[in-house]
């Protein structure tokens, strides 16, 4: 087998980079990955740190870890720092809040000091981030555990002036976080040079991905040399991140914290599934839109254009509704969501693809009003709401049409603790789905319409499809 030959697990006499003879640590690696869920796929993968004494890192950085009152490596620092500091590329998937920044950073660190280039030249470092928000979090996180090995950080976003970026980069960094659209209008005023990056982290690669940054991120990475190392981490593994980390990383190892087989939705939303006929949908939309509290802001999904403008035609006059998907405009599409956002409009009748990589906060109530071509599309969906600690709410409606996929749906339902209607149920024992609507999916294209949306037949056709 090429060189891609996969290992699973730290198994296999030859799997093991050190110590392979310790029997004792041997299984304790094994229960300490059986334990936090970690799985790995690779050539020869290092066994976790699984405590911060067993890293062996610098003393200025166990302080300032011990400093922040931090007992143990999580399970993806314990298992991609090893990784990381045998410079192999790295896929790691792991849900937010399991400490993915300092799993990227620390090596990151260590990464600098084996370097030890100018950083008048250039950044050693860069990392991708999708938002202002998220990148600013990585520079703090990134000052205050790099700050007594002297390491400085610049942060790059968009939304705010470039003139005070464009200083700090000229004051050197070693390390430059950044998204993908701001440092892509700098590299285009040929105001920072990539050319010493050596280590380059796609952070959140699905979020940059959903958030329509692909084409930038791939001009970027354009500009940092080949011979680097390249870490991506993320919180979802669908076809999109797969692609594009089989372009970008070189034999990576894949560190997995957690089932990412199963979709799990979360449970901060209630999800109701109703089975409906094609005839009965309108009505019933219009109920739960009119048992709203008002100001609510709410998305309604649908597969085809043209429904989403007849819907939002329909409904407009009575509840203020405005469609969004891939035959509006950009002028449109912005006066539209500006409505949405301030809640002018606070019906918003939309595709997959046009809602792909909305960032708007506090929407209360998502409503399948046609079901998506898969359940990883829904989990996707009704997570725009729910957001940040919110709850939200998810109607769903389902026909006879969307049978395939019923018993993944209710493998969805089940793993967020919701009730899974009989009907649903009854749908799923005859026969709809067998659990292989996803596999399906992926496989056949047909439905979907073109790879990257925006197929812009205005015969309401599909308006594109995520993969
Ligand atoms: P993610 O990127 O996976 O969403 P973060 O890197 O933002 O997660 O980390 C989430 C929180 O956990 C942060 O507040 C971070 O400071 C904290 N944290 C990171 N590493 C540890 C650790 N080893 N022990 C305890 N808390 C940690
Ligand atoms: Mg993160």
């Amino acid at each position: 087998a090429p060189n891609g030959a996969l290992v699973a697990g730290h198994g296999g006499s030859s799997a093991r980079g050190h110590g392979t003879s310790d029997v004792g640590s041997v299984l304790s690696t094994d229960a300490y990955c059986h334990r936090h869920e970690i799985t790995v796929t690779g050539d020869n993968v290092p066994p976790p740190f699984t405590s911060f004494e067993a890293t062996g890192l610098p003393s200025e950085i166990l302080r300032e870890v011990h400093n922040a009152g931090f007992s143990s490596p999580t399970p993806i620092q314990a298992q991609s720092w090893p990784v990381a500091l045998q410079s192999r590329d790295i896929v790691a998937i792991a849900k937010t809040g399991s400490g993915k920044t300092l799993g990227y950073l620390i090596p990151g660190f260590i990464h600098l000091k084996r370097c030890h280039n100018n950083s008048q030249s250039g950044p050693t470092v860069l990392v991708l981030s999708p938002t202002r928000e998220l990148a600013t979090q990585i520079q703090d996180e990134a000052v205050k555990f790099g700050k007594s090995s002297r390491i400085s950080c610049v942060c790059l976003y968009g939304g705010a002036p470039k003139g005070p970026q464009l200083r700090d980069i000229d004051r050197g960094a070693d390390i430059v976080v950044a998204t993908p659209g701001r440092l892509n209008d700098i590299l285009e005023m040929r105001r920072i040079s990539l050319h010493q990056v050596s280590y380059l982290v796609l952070d959140e690669a699905d979020r940059m991905l959903d958030m329509g940054f692909e084409p930038q991120i791939r001009k970027i990475v354009n500009e940092v040399p080949a011979r680097r190392q390249t870490l991506m981490y993320t919180a979802t593994w669908p076809k999109e991140v797969r692609k594009i980390a089989a372009d970008l990383l070189i034999n990576p190892v894949q560190v997995n914290i957690g089932n990412v087989d199963e979709l799990v939705a979360n449970k901060a939303i209630t999800q109701h599934v109703e089975l409906l006929a094609p005839l009965e949908k309108h009505r019933r939309l219009e109920h739960i839109l009119r048992s709203q509290e008002p100001g609510s802001k709410i998305i309604v999904f649908c597969s085809t254009k043209k429904m989403c403008d007849q819907l939002a035609r329909n409904l407009t006059r009575h509840f203020g509704a405005a469609a969004i998907h891939g035959d509006k405009s950009q002028g449109e599409r912005d006066y539209v969501l500006n409505q949405f956002r301030t809640g002018r409009t606070p019906v918003l009748v939309a595709t997959d693809v046009a809602a792909r990589g909305l960032d708007i906060k506090d929407i209360r109530v998502v409503i399948n009003y046609d079901f998506p071509t898969g359940v990883e599309d829904y989990v996707h969906r009704i997570g725009r709401t729910g957001r940040a600690g919110a709850t939200g709410i998810a109607y769903t409606f389902f026909g006879d049409q969307d049978a395939r996929y019923a018993s993944d749906l209710i493998k969805v339902l089940e793993g967020a603790n919701q009730r899974v209607p009989p009907e649903i149920r009854d749908m799923a024992s005859r026969g709809g789905g067998g659990g292989m609507g996803r596999f399906r999916r992926w496989s056949s294209g047909g439905r979907d319409g073109v790879r990257g949306g925006r197929n812009d037949s205005s015969y309401g056709g599909r308006d594109g499809g995520r993969g």
